[in-house]
C-alpha cells in the first residue's frame, strides 16, 4: 500500500529499522540525556524563545490538545476559538467540557482567517486564542502573523494545535508570538502514532504553575518538574522517543526546518500542477493552502468521495484520506506529509486518469 493519508503516514527506512530493536529501560541517565536532546531540538525547530521547555505526552495529538486546555485556561478566562473544521470544533468541546468560557469564530469549512474575523475582537476583554496552523480537515493554512499580531496588541496567550502543520508551513513561536504549541508523533514527524508534545515559553510555563489542574496524568508543572532531569512521570512510550532523536538529528544535518518545509512545499506543488486537468475543485483556493495536505471535490454529479477513497484502496493499493462529518461524501484529501515520492505521486496521480478513462471520476 502506498499512503498518502495525513497520519500514521510512511516512515522513513531509519525510522522503521530503530523500531525494530528491544525497548530499552528508561529510568537511566542515558534515556535522560536524549530525552534532553529532544527537548533543545524540538524547541529549535518550534523557533521557541529562550527558556522554553516541552511536555512529552504519551497519548495521541488530541492528549496534548485537551492538556493545553486544562493547563493554560481556566473558568476566569475569556477565549477566542477559530473553527473552521473538524479540529477547531474539537478546541471548542474541549473548551465546552472543561467550563472555559470562549467565542466561536465560526468560519465557512475551506475559507481562511481574515482581518475582519478579528476586528470587533480588539480590546475586548479576551484573555486566550486558540487556533490550528493547519486545520487538517480542509487544508486551510490560517495566517498566523495576523493572528500573531491580534494577540500581541491585545496582550492575549495564544495557543497552537500545530499537529499537522509543523515542519510542512513556516512556523516559529518567537516570530509568530506564540506562548504554547503542539505536534504530534504521527504526523510531519513520521513516527509510530503514541506521542504528542508541546512546546511552551516562559508564560506558558508560568500559566501551567498557577493553573496547577486537578488532575494525576495531565498535569503539565510535574511533566516540567520530572523533565528537567530528563524524565517522565510515567511509562512513556520510549521506542517513539528514541526514533525522535533520530529523526530529529537527521533534521539536523540535512537542512534543518526550513529544508523541510521545502520539501512539503515541493511535494504539494508537484501534485497540486499534476491534477489540474483532472475533474476536482480544490476545497480550499492554493494561495489559503497548507504544505501539509490538499482537500478535493470531485465535480461530476454523482460522483461520491468516500466511494473513490474506498476504489483507491481495493483496486490500487492506495490510501488517500476520508473526510468525516459533512464533508464525508464530499470532499477527500491527499496529504504531502511523511516519506513520500515524487513517483508515489505519479502513481496515485496515474490511478485517478484510469478512474476518468473507467468513467468513475
Ligand atoms: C491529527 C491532528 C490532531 C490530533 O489527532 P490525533 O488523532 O489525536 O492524533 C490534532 N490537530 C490536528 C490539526 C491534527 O491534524
Amino acid at each position: 500500500m502506498i499512503n498518502f493519508t495525513v497520519g500514521p503516514v510512511q516512515m522513513d527506512k531509519e525510522t522503521r529499522e530503530l523500531g525494530q530493536n528491544q525497548i530499552p529501560y528508561f529510568r537511566t541517565p542515558e534515556f535522560s540525556t536524549i530525552m534532553k536532546e529532544n527537548e533543545k531540538l524540538l524547541c529549535s525547530f518550534f523557533d521557541a524563545p529562550e527558556n522554553s521547555r516541552v511536555v512529552f505526552m504519551t497519548g495521541s495529538g488530541t492528549a496534548s490538545m485537551e492538556g493545553g486546555v486544562m493547563n493554560f485556561f481556566t473558568k476566569d478566562d475569556k477565549v477566542l476559538i477559530v473553527n473552521g473544521g473538524s479540529f477547531g470544533h474539537r478546541l471548542v468541546e474541549l473548551c465546552g467540557i472543561h467550563g472555559i468560557p470562549f467565542t466561536e469564530i465560526k468560519l465557512d469549512y475551506g475559507t481562511p482567517l481574515a482581518q475582519e474575523n478579528l476586528a470587533k475582537f480588539e480590546n475586548a476583554g479576551y484573555t486566550g486564542f486558540l487556533v490550528q496552523l493547519c486545520e487538517t480537515s480542509t487544508g486551510v493554512l490560517y495566517d498566523m502573523n495576523l493572528i500573531g499580531d491580534f494577540c500581541q496588541r491585545n496582550g492575549i496567550f495564544l495557543f497552537v494545535d500545530a499537529v499537522s502543520g509543523f515542519m510542512a508551513d513556516r512556523f516559529s513561536m518567537k516570530e509568530m508570538h506564540v506562548n504554547a504549541a503542539i505536534t504530534g508523533s504521527q504526523k510531519a514527524l513520521a513516527l509510530p502514532p503514541s506521542m504528542s508534545f508541546t512546546i511552551l515559553d516562559e508564560k506558558a510555563i508560568e500559566r501551567c504553575q498557577k493553573i496547577n489542574p486537578r488532575s494525576l496524568y495531565f498535569n503539565y508543572p510535574s511533566y516540567l518538574k520530572d523533565g528537567e532531569r530528563g524524565q517522565t512521570p510515567f511509562t512513556p512510550a520510549v521506542g517513539t522517543l528514541l526514533q525522535l532523536n533520530q529523526k530529529l538529528k537527521r533534521i539536523e544535518a540535512s537542512g534543518g526546518i526550513e529544508h523541510q518545509n521545502k520539501l512539503a512545499r515541493e511535494r504539494a506543488e508537484y501534485f497540486r500542477n499534476a491534477i489540474k486537468d483532472l475533474p476536482f475543485k480544490l476545497f480550499c483556493a492554493e494561495k489559503d493552502s497548507s504544505n501539509c495536505v490538499t482537500a478535493l471535490c470531485p465535480t461530476k454529479p454523482g460522483v461520491n468521495a468516500h466511494k473513490i477513497f474506498e476504489i483507491i484502496k481495493d483496486e490500487y493499493g492506495i490510501w488517500i484520506c476520508p473526510n468525516g462529518g459533512d464533508m464525508a461524501e464530499k470532499v477527500f484529501r491527499v496529504g504531502h506529509i511523511g516519506s513520500i515520492s515524487k513517483e508515489e505521486i505519479d502513481t496515485l496521480v496515474d490511478a485517478f486518469k484510469d478512474l476518468v478513462k473507467r468513467g468513475i471520476l
